[in-house]
């Protein structure tokens, strides 16, 4: 390359004292002439190689938006170098702004928030859940001081304690819900901070310590009753007549408890298994017989029995939880009627597809307060008649488990004085009409 430059060179000063020689020839003066010539050669050449190294270096200075200057030879080298240098340059940018990009899809999909701050507390990034955790507008509060923003003082003592090998509990800033917060140290003096909401599974702590202190409530009070008759047998003679009453209580005792405990095996059986099957299907007459059945059994002839409808019917799903939903259904109605009373088991199809089955009394009726809470485990309007009559207080939340299960819902409607009526609503995809049976009319029993 250097040889090529210097050869132009030696062109350029011959060609230019060889023009010099020959005008200056016939000014009598070829010597000066040639040297003359040598010099502008020289001269023009250095011209016409600075004009090229400027357009590339006008080129270089601007955006380099356009296509690099095209040159040949020792300039057209230069600008090919620094073009795929640039383009270089170019492409490994791209490549680490989409990993940048990449990177920061992958936080913001995360269901937890992330929020980074700098070494004043000032908020560098976050996501959109930590946004929505700390009530945070992403664009707005950017640079913003964390603490002036989220003014929690459990937050904010945290943060500035600077110890943060714990986690922190606290409300949402904006009322709702609570959240769990993390903080971890980073690069030099900034912070990571990951929040959790946590409302839920407090929500389901705080259940779960009301179920169990109401399990022991419920399991204590027939024990110590049992414990006391059995001291007292042990310590006093009693009479036949005394001893038989004694054991007639303990004996209620102990129903009540295996009525509970069997209730607690069935809820929790429900929790823990699949959803029953869409496509084993029973007819709807066999269930409807064996809660007529336990019903006569139940009632003892004291109600008035209407068990009707559902012989051209079939429910997709299992027959021992629907059995056990409507049979409990039953038992309340026969256990909170007084004697006298109608009760009515009806199978009813809706007009969209869907059907359901009421089970209807002539009972005391429940208020409209209590209708909402009825499904809750141990939920009871009159403790002392749930109670006396062998009531665990999980009946309904049994029947509103097997009818979820069954993708249905419950609906509890009741008339203080009047009575009540509980039924479970299946949807269409549950429910078909056998084909070929006719519906039998209502018969009381
Ligand atoms: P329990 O074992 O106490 O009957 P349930 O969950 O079956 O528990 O019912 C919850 C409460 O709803 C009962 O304690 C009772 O107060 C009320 N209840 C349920 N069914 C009836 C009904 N048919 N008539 C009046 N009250 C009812």
């Amino acid at each position: 390359m250097l040889l090529m430059r210097a050869l132009a060179a030696v062109v350029a000063v011959l060609l230019g004292a060889g023009i010099g020689a020959v005008m200056g020839s016939a000014m009598q003066a070829p010597t000066a002439g040639a040297t003359f010539g040598a010099a502008l050669g020289a001269a023009a050449l250095a011209w016409w190689d600075t004009a090229r190294g400027e357009t590339l270096l006008h080129w270089l200075r601007g955006p380099q938006l356009g296509a690099i200057p095209r040159e040949t030879g020792w300039w057209g080298e230069m600008a090919y170098r620094v073009e795929r240098g640039l383009r270089l340059r170019d492409t490994g940018i791209e490549a680490e702004k989409q990993r940048l990009r990449d990177f920061l899809d992958a936080i913001e999909a995360s269901p937890n928030g992330v929020l980074l701050i700098d070494k004043g507390d000032q908020i560098e990034w976050c996501n959109g859940v930590a946004a929505e955790h700390f009530g945070l507008d992403r664009e707005r509060d950017r640079r913003q001081r964390i603490t002036n923003l989220v003014r929690t003082p459990a937050f904010v003592s945290h943060l500035q304690r600077g110890q943060y090998e714990d986690a922190v509990v606290f409300p949402g800033p904006n009322g709702r819900g609570t959240l769990q917060v993390l903080v971890r140290r980073y690069g030099d003096g900034m912070k990571l901070i990951l929040s959790q909401d946590i409302t839920e599974r407090e929500r389901a702590e705080a259940m779960r310590r009301d179920f169990v202190a109401n399990v022991s409530h419920e399991i204590r009070t027939p024990l110590t009753v049992l414990a006391g008759f059995v001291e007292t047998m042990l310590r006093l003679p009693l009479t036949e007549v005394e001893r038989q009453r004694v054991l007639t209580v303990m004996t209620q005792q102990t129903d009540r408890m295996q009525s509970l405990v069997g209730d607690l095996l069935t809820l929790a059986q429900l929790e823990g298994s699949p959803r029953p099957p869409v496509d084993r299907w029973l007819p709807v007459a066999d269930l409807m017989q064996r809660v007529q059945a336990d019903a006569l059994a139940l009632s003892a002839g004291r109600h008035t029995l209407c068990v009707a409808g559902g012989g051209d019917a079939e429910i997709a799903g299992s027959d021992t939880e629907l059995l056990s939903a409507v049979g409990n259904l039953v038992n309340n109605a026969v256990r909170y009627t007084p004697a006298g009373g109608r009760i009515d088991v009806t199978w009813r199809w809706r007009d969209d597809g869907s059907a359901e089955i009421a089970v209807t009394d002539t009972g005391p009726g429940i208020a409209r307060e209590h209708l909402a809470r009825l499904t809750e485990r141990f939920y009871r309007v009159d403790g002392s008649r749930s109670r006396e009559t062998g009531g665990t207080g999980l009946g309904l939340s049994i029947v509103k488990h097997v009818v979820q299960r069954h993708g249905g819902v419950i609906d509890i409607t009741s008339d203080v004085g009047k009575g009540s009526t509980f039924k479970l609503v299946l949807p269409a995809l549950r429910v078909r009409r056998r084909a070929g049976v006719v519906a039998e009319p209502a018969i009381p029993v």
